[in-house]
């Protein structure tokens, strides 16, 4: 697979496309548009507790870089929450180790073991799947 040094490993996409707030008397148009790769290094920092190094490492970027894009990922998150704006997700510079793919019958993301050869939805069990281009880069 061809990468560049601009690319970030994550583990998995996110299980979601984005999210919607709700209850609010005014909301935002404008949504927030959080990357892989931020998702990625919240998850890393703020939900698996690593330290910047240690996360940095698994995504194959230097500290810097992750602290960068740690910092990005919690302003758009914090700007989300208090705007009150939608948040909606994009694959950005990322690259998995895995192949994945989405449902469009009931919205799910799953990989494929490689020896299975008929690919159905794991949940739904749909033909209705089509893989995430999640090597290509549509951020910049
Ligand atoms: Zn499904």
């Amino acid at each position: 697979m061809p990468r560049n040094h601009r690319m970030r490993r994550i583990a998995s996409p996110p299980r979601f496309s984005g999210f919607k707030p709700y209850g609010c008397h005014q909301h935002q148009e404008q949504a927030v548009v959080l990357l892989y790769e931020e998702y990625e290094a919240i998850k890393l920092a703020d939900y698996k507790f690593m330290n910047h190094q240690e996360a940095a490492v698994l995504m194959g970027i230097s500290r810097p870089t992750f602290a960068r894009i740690y910092e990005n990922a919690r302003r758009k998150i914090a700007l989300a929450l208090v705007e009150a704006r939608e948040i909606t997700t994009e694959t950005g510079n990322t690259y998995t180790e895995k192949k994945w793919f989405f449902c469009e019958a009931c919205q799910t993301r799953f990989t494929i073991p490689a020896r299975i050869s008929q690919h159905n939805c794991p949940i739904c069990h749909t033909d209705q799947i089509a893989p995430i281009a999640i090597h290509i880069n549509t951020n910049k």
